[in-house]
Formats: C-alpha cells, structure tokens, sequence
C-alpha cells in the first residue's frame, strides 16, 4: 500500500482552536480539529483516513467494551519555532504497539502507516502544539476490537485511530511512592510488558487506596516475593545508589518505556555506572538509611523525570527529594528535554 498518498483528508469546517488555552491546557481533556481512522475488515487494514475530531458510533455490544481487546500509546510532538515541530522517537512507540498487538491478537498496523499517520495528522493540526515551556502536543494512537459480538473470542474486525491532545505538565507535586503486599500490577506470563487497556484498570483500584492514604502511586512489586521493584502508575522507575544508577530488568512484567530506554543510553555515554538489574525493597532501605541512596526518579513521556520524594514500604517512610530532581535527575532531564525541544541534538 502507497501509505504516503494513501491517507485522505477531510478538513474540519472550523477550528476549535480559538477555545483554547494552549498555556493551560490540562493533561488530555482538550483534542485537535483532526484524528485518523482505519479500519480493519475481511482480513486487512483498509486505508486511513484523517476526518475531523468527533464522536464515534458504537454499539452497546461493541467487543472492546467487553473484553478490553485493545491497546495504545502514547508519545508528544514539541514546538520548536513557527515552522518546526518536534517529535522525540515516535518509531519506538511503533515497535512496542507492535508487540502489544501481537500479546492482544491485534493485527499489526503497517509501520509506515502509523509513522506517516502520525506525522501528516501532527503537520494538519500544528497551530495546536503549545509554544509554552514544559506543554507539548500529547499523541495518543490506539487500536481495539471491533465487533458487535457478545462472546469471549477474538475480535475479526479492528479500529484504529491516532487522537491529539495538547497538554500541561503531568506531574506538579513531587511523587510519594508506598508498596503494596496485597495488590500486583502484572505477573510473569501475563501481559505486563503491553501497552493494555487491562494493565491500567487492574492498577487503579490499589493507586486509589493508596491516594487515599496520601500517596501519588503505589511503587509496584513482583508478584511472588513482594520484594523486587517493578514499575511506577505510568513511569518506569531508577535509584541512584552509591553512585550506580539502578533499574529493574525488563523481563515481561514491566513495560518498556522510551524514556527508559533513552536514559539507559545517556547515562552510559557518560559513563556512568549503569545496572538493568533486579532491586528489592530491602536493598533500597538499606541504602536509604545508610545514606547511600543519592535519586529516585521515574521516567515516562509524561513528565520525562520525575523526582521520587518519599516511598512508604512496611510501614517505614524515606525521604529522599525534599523538592526538585537530584543532579543526575535533573541533567537527564535537560538533556532529554533539550533534544525533544529542538535545543540539542539526538544523537542516541
Ligand atoms: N510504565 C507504564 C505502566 C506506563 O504507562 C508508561 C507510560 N507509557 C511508562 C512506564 C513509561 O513509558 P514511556 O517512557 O514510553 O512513556
């Protein structure tokens, strides 16, 4: 398929723009004029289409709605100057839908389309991406099943849609992390390591109790021993211990974030002391009372760094970030922040 030609465009009429505030936006409440669509049927993806944003039709039956048959991503386009927009790895987010269509029997999208797609619906809607420092343009395509058929089966017919938001900053308050001993995110075997509708609503439960006691997130644990690091609600997470910069091993349960991924590569071009490794909790406390634990940060699209402030583990609460990033935090987080807004250059 000639992917390039092939995505038609129907101009929205007017633009919702002048509603609003790009310096205020929130994070994912407001969309641009256009989004894209495909469809899967008879075996294929036909071909895309970019309409304008807008409601879509379903039926109560809709397949998704019942078996959560779906997956998506999500990675940001930046302003640069009135004629460049940035976006920071788009064909890593391609890779891992790739890998969560396959866990959830989704037929892959063509890596063309979802690129090209990405990019023709970012150059249509570019008057939407925030100027202001720290706001970006949130993209968020996804695909689900498409049937109108109340049985537990895979799904023959497909949706898939690329939606834009322009967003605010995700986190404003330094995160307070606890463990759970009763609440998993993912197990080996499942399907922690896809981008899946199900991985978030098995999460919100447990990160809801944990808000209740006063926590931003709960730091999720292996299923089996309670023990060993996983994740954060939407970031992966790294401790800087004695001069190390640690991070749990992507084995499955964890899902494997861009950001990650481009910490691990800067970090090692500066040589510094770099583990994918499995971490427990005993370890963290320990170095926590010891002295030794510098950083804790997560790292995720949303807010590429985030300082870790408190964790609660066994009903013992460390302080590490009284406010702001660690120095290693923080030059991760100029020097990622630097080359998705343009200022330096990608080189990893
Ligand atoms: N873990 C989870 C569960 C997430 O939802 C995200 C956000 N996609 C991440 C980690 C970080 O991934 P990325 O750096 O690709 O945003």
């Amino acid at each position: 398929m000639d992917t390039l030609t092939d995505i038609a465009v129907q101009k929205a009429e007017q633009s919702r723009l002048p509603e609003v505030d790009l310096d205020n936006p929130g994070f994912g409440k407001v969309f641009t004029d256009h989004m894209l669509e495909m469809e899967y049927k008879n075996g294929e993806w036909k071909q895309p289409v970019i309409k304008p944003y807008g409601p879509i039709q379903i039926t109560p039956a809709l397949s998704t709605l019942h078996y959560g048959q779906s997956v998506f991503e999500g990675t940001k386009a930046y302003y640069i100057d009135g004629k460049t927009v940035n976006l920071f790895r788009p064909e890593k987010n391609y890779e891992r839908m790739a890998n969560s269509c396959e866990r959830l029997c989704i037929p892959k999208i063509d890596r063309e389309t979802f690129l090209e797609g990405i990019r023709k619906l970012v150059k249509l809607d570019h008057k939407w991406v925030p100027e202001k420092d720290g706001n970006s343009l949130y993209i968020r395509p996804f695909a689900c099943a498409w049937d109108t058929q109340v049985a537990a089966k895979v799904s023959d017919t497909y949706r898939f849609y690329i939606i834009l938001s322009p967003v605010g900053s995700y986190y404003d308050a330094p995160v307070r992390l606890i463990t759970s001993q009763n609440y998993v995110r993912a197990v080996e075997g499942g399907f922690g390591e896809a981008k899946t509708a199900g991985n978030y609503a098995a999460s919100f439960y447990p990160a809801r109790k944990a808000q209740q006691m006063g926590f931003s997130q709960v730091l999720w644990l292996d299923a089996f021993d309670h023990e060993y690091v996983e994740e954060v609600g939407t970031m992966n997470i790294f401790f800087l211990i004695d001069d190390v910069l640690i991070t749990p091993p992507l084995g499955g349960t964890i899902l494997p974030g861009v950001t990650r991924d481009s910490v691990l590569k800067l970090a090692r071009s500066w040589d510094m002391d770099v583990e994918e490794r499995k971490i427990g909790m005993t370890e963290v406390m320990e170095a926590a009372r010891s002295g030794k634990l510098q950083e804790v940060f997560g790292a995720g699209t949303a807010a590429v760094i985030s300082p870790v402030k408190e964790i609660r583990h066994h009903g013992e609460l460390i302080t590490i970030h009284e406010d702001g990033r660690g120095p290693v935090g923080q030059k991760l987080y100029d020097t990622i922040y630097g080359i998705q807004r343009g200022k330096l250059e990608d080189r990893f």
